[in-house]
């Protein structure tokens, strides 16, 4: 059985050399570094599966080793809970929260080590604790350092391999020592380690795993008013005015006919949606005379929800050329056109061809195509994935012709109280006790962002996104606004970036 599970995932993931998030190299630790498991279920044996992989040494702590060792890669160490917590410094507890309690013997023996809280509540635990399981480990066995990571992490995404999913592991600690030797560990797994700030952040983290479609739901609110509101329009003007002022049944017209006549109404009153606030944000800063404000908060609102709102805008656009396709398959278009005939063969005429209707219907047709197809480059390209990997030139190039005069003009600050650092090429951010937005406005060149390691103490909030210390990112432009951390500032603007660091002496400095 334990020849079964070795192999393919026996095998370290990239040999001696890691990539680090930055594409640089690191090198995996040249003896292998021991790392405890608690718990034998479907997390603990992909996990111990990577780690062996990844060129670890693994010793799991079960309650009933001889059942479990077989489901375990030959390489893992698999024995009792007290032995397995004997040798290693990092342990990963991966038992459910309501079990935590039965660990309590073990507290001796766990004293000092770091332990890694992968749980996840489910939706009714997370509103029903008020301590985070994270938070609650931490209560439990106060002598060690515990750590909130690698929950996001599903059991499969550790056997098939950071390749195959999501890499990014949200890591949050009270402890910066145990939380860098836990960054390091999901580094040497393929993972990149981001880092939420303390243990307090755990909730945060449990959270993630449960959101559905997090920004969605106003959007989607706002698109079925509208088609609502639309088709309630369409209904009264095509179907019910006929019936009620000439007596004629047209509710055939309500599945296909009403909804096509909808659908590009709400796509095109969306998509003016997605505009219209970067035109108010610039009047609002031209008034200001700065941007280095706050917008209204409905403002800001509305400038983090165009991207949902763009998106919904090519949907119902989409679904409208379908419509449209399929307009000619229905039975009442067939009847229409055989009774046309009828009609012009009793009238006596043999060829109908009407020049101004044949041109127009060739240009509508046309404008139609070229419009869905100029829809669909922005949508496409507004998806993290793919803007992730176009150049800032490249995206600008195909979203700027469309929003150029629209996002908020570069105004000059007016002593504003927060530091404002023009940065040319490339800025170095150390520590400020407050938000510090860096600009690259007055610059052509994209801004070049390396963030240092946080100075102990000192715990960086980076968002849009997270920037793991020690590598660089370059700038996207059309990026408008994001949000910071609890009690933290809000900024906006095309190329501003703001790093907010909760406490420290240092100043921002290029
Ligand atoms: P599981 O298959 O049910 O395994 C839980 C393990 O807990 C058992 O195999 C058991 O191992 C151990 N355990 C220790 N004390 C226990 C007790 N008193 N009663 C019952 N079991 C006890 O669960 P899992 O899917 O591996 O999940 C484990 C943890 O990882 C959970 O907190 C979960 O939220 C988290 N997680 C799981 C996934 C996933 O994809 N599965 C993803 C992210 C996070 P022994 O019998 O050998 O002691």
């Amino acid at each position: 059985m334990a020849t079964n599970m070795s192999g393919e995932m026996d095998k370290p993931l990239i040999s001696r050399l890691l990539l680090e998030s930055d594409g640089s190299l690191a090198e995996v630790p040249s003896e292998a570094f021991k790392v405890g498991i608690l718990g034998s279920g479907d997390f603990a044996r992909s996990l111990a599966t990577r780690l062996v992989g990844s060129g670890f040494s693994v010793v799991v702590g079960s309650r009933n080793p001889k059942r479990t060792a077989g489901l375990f890669p030959s390489a893992a160490q698999v024995t009792f809970q007290e032995e397995a917590v004997c040798s290693p410094n990092v342990i990963f507890v991966a038992v459910f929260r309501e079990h935590y309690p039965s660990l309590c013997g073990l507290s001796d023996g766990l004293a000092g080590r770091v332990l890694v809280d992968v749980s996840n509540p489910t939706a009714p635990e997370l509103l029903r604790h008020r301590q985070s399981n994270a938070e609650y480990l931490a209560s439990l066995f106060p002598t060690c350092a515990v750590v909130k990571a690698f929950n996001v992490i599903s059991a499969w995404t550790l056997q098939a391999g950071p390749r195959d999913g999501n890499r990014q592991v949200p890591i949050c600690a009270d402890q910066p020592e145990a939380k860098r030797m836990v960054s390091e560990l999901a580094r040497a797994m393929g993972f990149t380690p981001v880092d939420m700030g303390s243990l307090a952040s755990a909730r945060e983290v449990e959270a993630m795993p449960l959101r559905l479609l997090p920004g969605w739901k106003v959007p989607a609110l706002l698109a079925l008013g509208l088609f609502v509101c639309f088709f309630a329009y369409n209904f009264v003007r095509d179907v019910l005015q006929p019936y009620v002022q000439e007596g004629k049944n047209k509710f055939y017209k309500l599945p296909v006919s009403v909804v096509n006549t909808t659908l590009p109404c709400v796509a095109y009153v969306l998509l003016s949606l997605v505009y219209l606030p970067g035109v108010l944000a610039a009047a609002v800063q031209l008034r200001r005379g700065t941007k280095y404000r706050r917008f209204p908060d409905w403002l800001d609102h509305w400038l983090q929800h165009r991207k949902q709102i763009g998106l919904l805008s090519f949907f119902c656009a989409a679904l409208h050329v379908l419509y449209s396709f399929c307009l000619p398959l229905r039975r009442s278009h067939r009847y229409d056109l055989v009774n046309l005939a009828v009609k012009q063969v009793l009238a006596n005429k043999s060829h109908l061809w009407i020049e101004e209707e044949v041109w127009r219907m060739e240009i509508y047709l046309s404008l139609g195509v070229l419009a869905l197809g100029t829809l669909s480059l922005l949508a496409v390209t507004s998806l993290p994935s793919i803007a992730n990997a176009l150049s800032w030139r490249e995206f600008s190039f195909v979203q700027v012709p469309y929003t150029h005069g629209l996002i908020s003009p570069q105004l000059k600050t007016q002593g504003e109280p927060l530091q404002i650092v023009r940065v040319p090429s490339l800025c170095r951010i150390l520590c400020s006790p407050r938000p510090c937005p860096v600009s690259s406005a007055g610059s052509t060149q994209p801004l070049r962002l390396h963030c240092e390691p946080s100075p102990p103490g000192c715990q960086r909030r980076l968002l849009n996104p997270w920037l793991p210390p020690g590598s660089t990112w370059i700038s996207p432009p059309g990026c408008v606004a994001w949000k910071l951390s609890r009690g933290s500032e809000l900024a906006q603007a095309d190329t501003t970036l703001l790093v907010s660091l909760s406490r420290g002496p240092l100043p921002c400095s290029t």
